[in-house]
């Protein structure tokens, strides 16, 4: 990261700084490798690779999108154990495409950066432990579940048990023998619900607004199956193909209201679920008073039987408080539990934040987001030259995979770099054109289920308003795959740096 950055330089010449290993940090370093960029190091936060793959850990983890298409399109795996695969195989796959690629190697651990500053043409990145770095391009790949967020509830801290935030799981806690409290019903929660209920001496859950659960078998693929993957790639990519299919006609049709028979599938399949439980007072509970989709849809095969299991118990008073014994409600009963889990989520309007960012001419991210977080086609902000996010503010989260989102930003954002070592410049959304862009997004955010549905969500910002990509997968593609019009961008000329 010593290399210089001539203007006019050629592609091997430009230092680049993504934050983050997890699925879009590695994607975006393998392609940046691909189209020839050499000087490149991806600066991580944690131990190993896998970003919230490797942070969450909790009994029960896996993937609720199919694990054939929740994959890199151009690095198939044959060994999927299930439809939707546990959490650690999609960790170690995400390792393997490091490795596979070439670019574990550029990999700095332990190396969280706290701090970016756009000088002398180029980028003065500040680590944790106070080391700096210069890079031409810097490139945030921290996705959007990482910042852990903790209920607001009183006495919280005082609870004498064990107390952990699903995504810090204290493996030491032995379960088994517990009474385990469970704050959220979100996808995590559930996850949790079915894989601890009946397994440990009681569980209690604390649900503050019910969720519509969809239901979805998760077959395990047979060792002849996976053998014949492994045999004929053409099938894997068929694979790909078909679930991207059934996964964007669902969520382009049912989510976004494309297509009424899709929505209809929606409605039928998550009220016959919710239909499998038996107790009318225990299914009023479970009964959400918003449209299906309106928050994050929960897949789970085993949530309604898990819940109706006689070792569990869903509370849906208001939480009083924490006590040092338990979570007492409003209506004034303490639940006593050895351990309280904390499945409230995360700040999904964080994005990379902590980390400060200050651009061209003093400009700072938390004053540019002071009011919500902005970004121009969901990678790049005003002011801030030759910074690139991927799964920025608007990404498609809520309707399509990650991993395919992730693919078609990076095949951009290179596009952009690209532009910035040929040309010798700097490149910065102009203000004007993300303003109108933004504009035309939140107008049609407001309009789709997310913001219309009746409830409220992490997809939405402090006004309520989805901060998610509002179009179908199409428009997004074709806005991807365009080339960049720099006549909407600040493109300013980099003074030649030279080699110390
Ligand atoms: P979440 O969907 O945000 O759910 C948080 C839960 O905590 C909600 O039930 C929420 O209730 C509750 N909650 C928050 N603050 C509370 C408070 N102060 N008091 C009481 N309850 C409170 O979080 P998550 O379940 O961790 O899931 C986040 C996202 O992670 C998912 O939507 C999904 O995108 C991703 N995820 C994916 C998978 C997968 O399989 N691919 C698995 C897990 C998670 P309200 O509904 O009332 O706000």
């Amino acid at each position: 990261m010593t290399a210089i950055a001539p203007s006019g330089c050629h592609q091997s010449n430009m230092r680049i700084a993504i934050v983050g290993a997890g699925m879009g940090g590695v994607l975006m370093a393998i392609k940046l490798k691909e189209a020839g960029f050499e000087d490149f190091v991806i600066l991580e936060k944690g131990e190993s690779v896998g970003g919230t793959w490797r942070e969450n850990t909790y009994p029960g983890l896996h993937c609720d999108f199919p694990s054939h298409f929740y994959s890199y399109s151009f690095f198939q795996n044959p060994n999927w154990s299930h439809r939707f695969s546990p959490g650690p195989e999609i960790r170690a796959y995400l390792e393997s495409a490091a490795h596979v690629f070439g670019v574990h190697d550029a990999i700095r651990f332990n190396s969280r950066v706290v701090d970016g500053r756009w000088e002398n043409d180029a980028w003065t990145i500040t680590l944790e432990s106070g080391e700096t770095m210069v890079s031409d391009i810097l490139i945030t790949a921290t996705g959007y579940l990482h910042v852990s967020n903790f209920p607001d509830i009183p006495g919280l801290d005082s609870f004498a048990g064990a107390k952990f935030h699903t995504a810090q799981w204290d493996h030491s806690v032995t379960l088994a023998d517990k009474r385990i409290g469970i704050i959220g019903t979100g996808s995590t929660a559930t996850q949790l619900v079915a894989e601890l209920a009946g397994k440990v001496a009681k569980l209690t859950v604390f649900q503050r607004t019910p969720q519509w659960v969809a239901q979805q078998d998760n077959p395990a693929y047979t060792d002849a199956q996976k053998a014949a993957f492994a045999a004929d790639p053409s099938m894997l990519a068929k694979m790909y193909e078909d679930e991207k299919a059934e996964m964007v006609t669902l969520a382009d049709g049912a989510i976004l209201g494309g297509n009424p028979d899709a929505r209809a599938y929606l409605e039928a399949n998550v009220r016959d679920n919710l239909a499998r439980v038996k107790d009318p007072v225990l299914s009023a509970k479970l009964t959400p008073n918003y449209a299906p989709g309106c928050k994050r849809i929960v897949i789970s095969p085993r949530f309604y039987e898990a819940i109706q299991d006689p070792g569990c118990e869903l509370v849906t008073e208001r939480i009083a408080g924490v006590e040092p014994g338990g979570v007492r409600t409003d209506a004034g009963a303490l639940h006593e539990l050895d351990v309280l889990v904390i499945a409230t989520g995360f700040d999904t309007q964080a994005y990379f934040r902590p980390l400060r960012l200050t651009g061209a001419e003093g400009h700072r991210i938390e004053d540019i987001w002071r009011e919500r977080p902005v970004a121009f086609r969901t990678m790049t902000v005003p002011h801030m030259p030759n910074f690139f996010m991927v799964e920025g503010p608007f990404s498609p989260i809520g309707n399509v995979c990650a991993f395919l989102t992730a693919e078609l930003q990076v095949a951009h954002i290179v596009k952009l770099i690209s532009i910035a070592a040929e040309q010798g410049v700097a490149l910065a959304p102009r203000e004007d054109a993300t303003a109108a862009l933004l504009a035309t997004y939140r107008d049609a955010a407001r309009k789709t289920i997310w913001a219309t549905g009746g409830c409220v969500s992490w997809y939405q910002d402090s006004e309520g308003v989805p901060t998610l990509y509002p179009f179908p997968n199409q428009t997004f593609e074709a806005e991807m795959t365009a080339d960049p019009n720099l006549a909407e961008y600040v493109v300013t000329p980099r003074h030649a740096q030279v080699t110390p």
